[in-house]
């Protein structure tokens, strides 16, 4: 298991675009470990390789605890509805605002064994399939959320 250092803030890597990823590599494979390792070890349901400071278009999610999902190259190929509910983003701690969102998203994929896969989400996968394609564009929440602020503002 291995941890890598978390982005955050104003880390200007947040906001860059990310490159394709070209071959599935020993070395992506293990920054997709680490990935994982990082964002259970945060308590996140999803990461992106930005958020590492690698600038490649790869993210994992993990929603339903233990259903992990391994996206490389990833892109929205349909979108339907909408909903707008709470965000927040292991790259900006603490914070948490409302963030409009298709209800549901087919997104297309390539999984470890270099294979094409769709998925589909609705609900919290669509919203944090979203989100975590949006870090791909160097796109973060925090910049079209409503009503931001700090989660112990909550209290
Ligand atoms: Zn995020």
């Amino acid at each position: 298991m291995a941890l890598r250092k978390l982005r955050t803030d104003d880390d200007p890597v947040l906001r860059k675009p990310t490159k394709q990823v070209k071959e599935i590599t020993d070395r992506v494979k293990l920054l997709i470990e680490d990935m994982f390792d990082t964002m259970y070890h945060e308590q996140g349901v999803g990461l992106a390789a930005p958020q590492v400071g690698i600038l490649k278009r790869i993210c994992v999610i993990d929603i339903y605890e233990g259903t992990p999902y391994v996206l490389i190259n990833p892109v929205i190929i349909q979108r339907d509805g909408e909903q707008v509910g709470p965000e927040g983003c292991l790259s900006f701690p603490g914070r948490v605002g409302e963030v409009s969102r298709p209800n549901h998203v087919i997104a297309e994929a390539t999984n470890l064994e270099g294979e094409r896969y769709q998925i589909e989400g609705e609900g919290l996968l669509a919203r944090a399939i979203c989100h975590e394609l949006d870090h791909l564009d160097g796109k973060v929440f925090v910049d079209i959320a409503e009503d931001l602020h700090y989660e112990s503002e909550d209290q």
